[in-house]
């Protein structure tokens, strides 16, 4: 229990940060690895949001509880500041924090030869791979919903409700409830495209299904917490939430809606 992994982006500040950290930590009893160790009992993420979702993916979503030090712009998931630090390691010392499970979205993209697994902490976003128009067959729970057309479309969970959810006009989620929000980007309304204008939230048990129309199934662009991949031929993208989780160390027990509050207003 005294091995931490500290994980940091490229920005010289986070640099700076991760030197300071490790230097104190050390000097407390700790244990640094600068490579992702598997025996560690934390990563700690220096860096922005960003930082924090490519170390969760980098990872291949560890089991290793995560805290992440901001030195980006928004710092949602980011929950200490570097001024923070003395108080983090007494905090850590005394084994004075939470631990909290973040429940990942899965998204299954079909293609005739293969099925492909993704995991994501925020969202997948479906767009097309050039500026075109996407045309999207979209079921829920196997019922058929809609037909869309469009820009694309966001499929979020709670925690990434706050991300590009919120920024296309998605709903703000508790994080608790555990829901999928399935928003439209620029959706076509028209006598020959209709489609639900506002964003939908559906329970964590059921699926959300896209079906891409045929000149689609190539020129689909997938994101999954802005991390871009590409497939030939899909024929479905089915998206749920998983039983994977990802733990989140929690020194401060922040209430959610004072978070909202300083982050966002
Ligand atoms: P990025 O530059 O790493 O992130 C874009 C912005 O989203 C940053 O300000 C980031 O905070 C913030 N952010 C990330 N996760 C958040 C969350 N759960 N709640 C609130 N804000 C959050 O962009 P990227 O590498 O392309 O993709 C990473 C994430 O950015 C994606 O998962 C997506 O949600 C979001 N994104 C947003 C938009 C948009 O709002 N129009 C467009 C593309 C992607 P930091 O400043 O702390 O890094």
């Amino acid at each position: 229990m005294t091995l931490i992994n500290i994980i940091c982006n490229q920005n010289q500040y986070s640099k700076d940060t991760a030197d300071l950290l490790k230097q104190k930590l050390t000097k407390n009893g700790f244990n640094i690895s600068t490579n992702y160790c598997d025996n560690a009992f934390l990563n700690i993420v220096v860096g922005g949001d960003g930082a924090f979702l490519r170390a969760v993916h980098s990872s291949n979503y560890s089991k290793i509880p995560f805290i992440g030090i901001n030195t980006g712009h928004l710092g949602f998931f980011q929950e200490l500041s570097p001024e923070q630090i003395d108080s983090f390691i007494e905090q850590l010392k005394s084994k004075n924090y939470t631990l909290e499970k973040v429940f990942l979205l899965n998204s299954q993209i079909k293609t005739p030869k293969r099925t492909f697994s993704i995991y994501g902490v925020n969202e997948i976003t479906i767009k097309s791979n050039s500026s075109r128009t996407v045309h999207l067959q979209i079921s829920i729970n196997n019922t058929f919903l809609e037909r869309f057309s469009g820009d694309g479309v966001i499929i979020s969970t709670p925690l990434g409700s706050t991300a590009y959810n919120y920024s296309s006009g998605g709903s703000i989620i508790y994080p608790s409830l555990g829901t999928l929000q399935l928003t439209p980007l620029a959706p076509i309304n028209s006598k020959i495209y209709r489609s639900l204008t506002s964003g939908i939230v559906v329970p964590n048990s059921h699926k959300i299904e896209l079906i891409p129309e045929y000149r689609d199934e190539d020129s689909l662009m997938i994101s999954i917490d802005g991390l871009q991949h590409q497939y030939s031929n899909i024929s479905s993208i089915v998206t749920s939430m998983s039983r994977k989780t990802i733990t989140i160390l929690k020194i401060e027990s922040k209430d959610f809606w004072t978070n909202i509050r300083d982050k966002f207003l």
